[in-house]
């Protein structure tokens, strides 16, 4: 694998790091943990004349919890990290579920949760749990810091809403409201170590009665960038969970995913395992959210 000629810098901190950004706009890309971006150098995706790693950049990997804040996930916290980690686990074992689904073990040893999030391909597997759990997406630019919402946050395949000065240094994850449940789920061809065909993150909280209070349900790989079922939530809302209401709500995820046929799988074959997966997603997050 030959790959293109480059400077690479390695700054030591976070100014240092948007002030290289915002010299070399245009020409400069920034490494994580590589494992997409050594990729499209490689296939000359891409061809800048600077790649800047982050990985000097101290407090960029680190994952902490309160119960203001909710869960924090460095920019450089490894996809193996988060599988395992016991913050993750014990407040959002979803976001550990997705990370594990992500690639082999190797990948998951160098790739990180935010370079699968700023990566920006509508197929990822750690957005949709994310998306569900309404993440907020820390960018900074050296000197001030934003929050994006991550329903504002992908803006096509490929591109996010960050600025090309703007480094995202952590993922936010609201704590969970009671009697909340979320699921992560994923089919590809092979059923393991593979790209999503479809996946869905579905976030429920119900009320007193067993009712939905609130739904958030996130697709991948059925549109440019992760969809929400709107319809679907607005259905859900306020009833009650029977297998009925939540095969309807899969019904209606499906009319809201337009999905394309490529290598991975066919547009009817996404629709109709968009109609599935949501269902299975809805009831398994319904589940845990009424205390199974
Ligand atoms: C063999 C193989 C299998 C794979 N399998 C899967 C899979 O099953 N599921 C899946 O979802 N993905 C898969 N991937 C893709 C990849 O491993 C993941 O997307 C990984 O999480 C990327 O993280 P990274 O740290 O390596 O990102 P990098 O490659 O370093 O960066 C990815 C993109 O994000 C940008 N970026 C990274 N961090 C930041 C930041 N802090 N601020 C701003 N921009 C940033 C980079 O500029 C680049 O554009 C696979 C890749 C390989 C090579």
């Amino acid at each position: 694998m030959s790959l293109p000629q480059f400077k690479f810098l390695m700054p030591t901190s976070l100014s240092e790091a948007c002030a290289l950004l915002e010299e070399h706009q245009g020409k400069i890309k920034i490494k994580a943990g590589g494992t997409d971006m050594i990729v499209r150098l490689s296939h000359r995706a891409v061809k800048p004349d600077f790649l800047m790693a982050l990985k000097k950049i101290p407090g960029l990997n680190e994952i902490s919890y309160s119960p203001e804040a909710g869960l924090t996930i460095g920019a450089l916290a490894l996809l193996r990290e988060v599988e395992l980690n016991p913050l993750v686990l014990e407040q959002a074992p979803m976001l550990a579920r997705a990370a594990h689904a992500t690639a082999t073990v190797q990948i998951r040893n160098m790739g990180t949760v935010m370079g699968n999030v700023c990566n920006a391909s509508p197929s990822a597997d750690n957005i949709p749990s994310l998306v569900a759990m309404n993440a907020i997406i820390v960018a900074s630019s050296g000197t001030k810091e934003r929050e994006i919402p991550i329903d504002e946050f992908f803006l096509g395949p490929g591109r996010s809403a960050l600025q090309a000065n703007e480094i995202a240094v952590a993922i936010k994850v609201p704590k969970l409201a009671a009697n909340s449940g979320v699921s992560y789920q994923k089919i590809s061809a092979r059923s393991k170590v593979d790209i999503a065909a479809v996946n869905i993150g579905a976030l429920i909280t119900l009320n007193e009665e067993g009712k939905c209070k609130s739904v958030r349900i996130s697709m991948g790989a059925v549109g440019p960038t992760p969809l929400r079922a709107a319809l679907a939530e607005k259905f859900l809302l306020d009833k009650k969970i029977t297998d009925e209401t939540l095969a309807e709500a899969g019904r209606l995820a499906a009319e809201d995913a337009s999905p394309i046929s490529d290598v991975r799988a066919s547009r009817e074959y996404r629709k109709l395992m968009v109609e599935v997966m949501t269902t299975r997603a809805l009831k398994e997050a319904a589940g845990f959210a009424g205390g199974q």
